[in-house]
């Protein structure tokens, strides 16, 4: 068997082709394919506006900034999430605030946030990032409505979850990354997640002054909107009102998201399949304990389960060429955070998890074959 990764990007002819047309016309960069690759996106997610950016880190930097993050103000996100989910919070010089996950869904544990919240008298806390982990989508409804009551924003990290949805309490499919609940969503276009782009990132919001922001900031702060420019010399003049950056995503990157969207659907459809057949094998077996099965609008970037010896099947699986992943050590437990007096035994269940975690190979091109052999495997390891 060959080797068996547990995510890995597929690149067409398509997607080829897209990326020549633009290297061979006359705009490497801030040229027409970027508005095209935002506006596809932001119907993709069912979202009013879209700003793409150089990555998901530089997405989250820049909804820091715009929701005005600064020295004193604390965040809540997950301790189970990459690390860039917190670090945004840092470039602002806030402080990060992990709270424990819930051990079933091994999402942000919602009444763990609310007893923060209930306990910040001097509203310090100033906005909550629920991360849609492994693909599962997230309540958003819900912390909504936590977050109104104490006056909090919501930056939603969408990274894992292209496509996906969870149902609202009056049955509504509600898109992640949608902005009807969070003020602003998040997307990374790193190989290993749906869409490919080489690098790159995407901001969706419903609401227009913080998309305009975020427009401003990508570019060095200059002002984007004509009207908005204080003064004018000329039509060569460009104004810059506030520090902002240069996060752009380039024209070639935002042809190979593009033509990586238009098949977004059916390699989302692969991969409940895959997930479905994974649970259908796995029912069951008392060594595998699952993220609570096959839920509605689960985008399944990763397949994530919890094992008994997990080293040893870790190990195990390695031996087969079977390359799965851990998904993630613990935020709190990384010696940047440790030193603000983050430590083992802090968020039990986060903890609890990260001993017992694995990520099986989960990605579109994956045969069923291959899938047959990993589930072979793990099942020789266990009996
Ligand atoms: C990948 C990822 C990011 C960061 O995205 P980059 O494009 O790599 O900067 C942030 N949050 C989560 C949950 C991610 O998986």
């Amino acid at each position: 068997m060959n080797k068996i990764p547990y995510g890995r990007q597929s690149i067409t002819q398509d997607d080829i082709d897209a990326v020549v047309n633009v290297l061979q016309s006359d705009w490497l960069t801030q040229g027409p394919n970027i508005k095209s690759f935002e506006d596809a996106f932001a119907n993709y997610v069912d979202a009013k506006y879209a700003v793409a950016v150089s990555n998901g880190t530089a997405a989250l930097h820049l909804n820091a900034i715009a929701l005005g993050v600064k020295p004193g103000d604390k965040v809540i996100t997950t301790p189970i999430t990459f690390v860039a989910s917190a670090n945004c919070v840092r470039y602002c010089g806030g402080e990060v605030i992990f709270a424990d996950i819930d051990p079933e869904t091994y999402l942000l544990d919602i009444n763990k946030v609310r007893e923060l919240l209930e306990k910040d008298r001097d509203h310090e806390i100033k906005g909550i990032i629920p991360v849609n982990f492994a693909g599962r989508v997230v309540d958003m409804e819900a912390f909504r409505a936590l977050a109104d009551e104490f006056n909090c924003w919501i930056i939603e990290d969408a990274c894992h979850s292209p496509g996906g949805s969870f149902t609202s309490s009056v049955d509504e499919k509600v898109m992640s990354g949608s902005g009807k609940y969070a003020d602003l969503s998040i997307f990374s276009f790193h190989p290993v997640k749906h869409i490919a782009a080489g690098e790159g990132g995407m901001v969706t919001t419903n609401d227009e002054t913080l998309y305009k922001e975020i427009l401003n900031l990508r570019t060095h702060g200059i002002q984007q909107d004509a009207s908005k420019k204080i003064e004018n010399h000329g039509i060569w003049y460009y104004e810059m009102q506030e520090l902002g950056y240069n996060y752009r995503l380039t024209d070639f990157q935002s042809a190979l998201g593009l033509s990586q969207l238009k098949r977004a659907d059916k390699g989302l459809g692969k991969r409940r399949e895959l997930a479905v057949r994974y649970e259908k094998a796995f029912d069951g077996k008392t060594y595998i304990k699952r993220q609570s099965g096959v839920v509605p609008g689960h985008a399944y970037h990763l397949y994530v389960v919890e094992v008994e010896d997990r080293p040893g099947l870790y190990t195990h699986l390695r031996e087969n060429n079977i390359f799965a992943q851990i998904h993630y050590i613990p935020c709190h437990l990384m010696p940047y955070y440790k030193q603000f007096g983050w430590k083992e035994g802090d968020l039990p269940h986060a903890e609890s998890y990260y001993k017992q975690c694995i990520s099986l190979p989960m990605f579109p091109t994956l045969t069923d074959n291959e899938q047959d052999f990993v589930i072979k495997k793990i099942d020789e390891f266990y009996n």
